[in-house]
């Protein structure tokens, strides 16, 4: 079958094995950023539409299914613009979660978010990945470029309505952008805001990738460490990739040996248990917590895990 609203599952360092769902038509947004890796907008609106019929892409993901194309750890709602514009979204959401027992994500700008009916829509997804990369009226319409229809402050309240409520996890993601929004006084008015919405993560993101327009610049690395600082969040670009690797089949032995040489954080020993496909992520994260060989410590805004020194 040639899918047209499912691809991947892509390896991601923050999923796992990710299947991903496109429910919207390539740059159909109610944002045009500057950074935007699939170019400028070029349908932009923010009337929400059954931009494909529902039945279609659950025609898809029946057959995906059914026939084992590929195992995948997360389903990514994801559009080639923003899903949210997608009135059936709720729908789409409900009819996965009924057919499989795998978590549901949704990677969105967070702009309809102001809108109860949407806040309620997502309430049965178990992720939401909002973005936040502004601090007002003036640095959101020159980074995000919104629909006319959507203010700075209407957007901000929907966020933080929505994370007051929402049962699942919120990972937030902030863009940061050379001379637009890297410096500390940026940083700290968006701290301020972050600390008005209850999330769970803060992901630092870089325009790594070829962005909408030319002049967008990656910020330099004691910026992006300023930033982990101020707002307490991770930035993967700049994260060192290793490749953790050992013959101990036990995932909870395996960490242990590789800590007693080399300091592992988070987000490292959650992408090495995907490689092994551990499937009790919680208990290992659980143990490495009460166990007293294992010391926790603090580093830019990552929990950083290496064995205590006595022990050495
Ligand atoms: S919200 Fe996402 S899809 Fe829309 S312009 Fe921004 S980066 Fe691109």
């Amino acid at each position: 079958m040639n899918f047209q609203h499912l691809y991947g599952p892509i390896p991601s360092r923050r999923l796992g094995r990710s299947l991903g769902v496109s429910p919207i038509p390539l740059k159909t947004c109610n944002f045009s950023c500057v950074y935007c890796q699939l170019g400028r907008t070029v349908n932009m609106t923010n009337q929400r539409k059954e931009f494909f019929d529902l039945q279609d892409i659950l025609g898809e993901f029946d057959f995906y299914i059914k026939n084992g194309v590929c195992k995948f750890d997360f389903v990514t709602i994801v559009g080639e613009g923003e899903p949210l514009l997608y009135s059936k979204i709720g729908e789409l959401i409900k009819s996965i979660k009924a057919y499989i027992d795998k978590p549901v994500a949704v990677i969105t700008n967070g702009a309809l978010l102001s809108e109860e009916k949407v806040r309620e829509e997502l309430s049965e997804s178990d992720l939401v990945m909002p973005t936040l990369d502004a601090y007002d009226q003036r640095t959101f319409k020159r980074i995000n470029r919104p629909h006319k229809s959507i203010s700075f402050d209407s957007y901000v309240n929907g966020l933080i309505s929505f994370s007051k409520n929402f049962k699942g996890k919120i990972w937030m993601e902030f863009m940061m952008i050379k001379g637009l929004n890297d410096d500390e006084e940026s940083l700290r008015k968006i701290k301020g805001l972050f600390n008005k919405i209850n999330y769970d993560r803060l992901y630092i993101n870089l325009p790594m990738r070829p962005p909408a327009e030319d002049w967008v610049k990656v910020p330099e690395k004691v910026r992006v460490e300023l930033a982990q600082n101020i707002l307490g969040g991770i930035s993967l670009d700049f994260l060192a990739k290793e490749d953790f690797y050992s013959s101990i089949g036990d995932d909870f032995e395996a960490i242990l040996s590789i800590i007693k040489r080399h300091p592992m954080n988070q987000y490292e020993i959650e992408s090495f248990l995907n490689q092994r496909k551990c499937e009790n992520k919680n208990v290992i994260f659980e143990k490495l917590g009460k166990d007293e060989k294992v010391e926790k410590v603090q580093y830019f805004g990552l929990n950083v895990y290496r064995l205590t020194s006595v022990r050495r």
